[in-house]
């Protein structure tokens, strides 16, 4: 029993907390990015400020991707690239107007950037705006 979690987070050079467990399995169970106030919906032993701890150790250590959706609201997800820390799985994300909802366009992955020597380069933000398809189709 979550051991799955248990590895990522040593793979990653975290210490598996219980919380640390909860936050990576209910981000890992969802189709989406989540953002703090929906993790804390599904969440509810946990309190928001624990989990925004937890949220930032992971983001630190590249095993979370943080990102902002069109209104600026951060939203989360579980990095799927095995070596954390490089661009691998960074793929680029659509924002729908309508419903808000931030879907993964894991097909579309964003070149390689050339960054200028002497930068650490810490995220790529690659948001698509507009109106997703079950959208679309509600008129
Ligand atoms: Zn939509
Ligand atoms: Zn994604």
């Amino acid at each position: 029993m979550n051991t799955h979690e248990i590895d990522m987070l040593e793979s990653g050079g975290v210490k598996p907390t219980s919380n640390r467990i909860l936050v990576l399995r209910c981000l890992g169970a969802s189709k989406s990015p989540m953002s703090l106030i929906e993790l804390e919906t599904e969440l509810e032993t946990l309190e928001r400020s624990s989990i925004l701890r937890v949220l930032t150790v992971l983001s630190e250590h590249g095993l979370v991707h943080a990102m902002e959706d069109g209104r600026g609201v951060t939203k989360y997800e579980v990095c799927h690239s095995t070596d954390h820390g490089t661009q691998d799985d960074h793929h680029a994300h659509f924002y729908c107007e309508k419903c808000n909802k931030v879907y993964c366009l894991e097909d579309i992955t964003i070149p390689h950037i050339p960054i200028p020597s002497g930068f650490e380069l810490k995220g790529v933000n690659f948001m698509l705006k507009g109106i997703c398809a079950s959208c679309r189709q509600q008129g």
